[in-house]
């Protein structure tokens, strides 16, 4: 009963150790998003896809104020994220 214990648990570990790594990543990166966010505030372009120039849902923006892409564009970036 005991066999295969061992091995879950260290599964678990590093599961946790890569959870916290995503949870860096992505606050570093939402603090850049945020960043970007403002400048294009500034800049008056700010509720504009920088990608397409489309404007980015009211919706969107208000579920997510720091977005500067399109669901369209932010979907496609997400799918070939790397080479970004
Ligand atoms: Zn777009």
């Amino acid at each position: 009963m005991s066999k295969g214990f061992g091995e879950s648990d260290f599964a678990q570990v590093q599961s946790d150790r890569l959870t916290s790594d995503t949870v860096r990543r992505l606050r570093d990166a939402n603090k850049q998003q945020a960043k970007r966010a403002e400048s294009r505030r500034m800049e008056g372009t700010y509720g504009l896809c920088e990608d397409c120039g489309d404007a980015i849902s009211a919706e969107r923006l208000e579920y997510l104020p720091e977005a500067t892409r399109c669901v369209g564009c932010q979907a496609r970036r997400e799918r070939s994220a790397g080479d970004a």
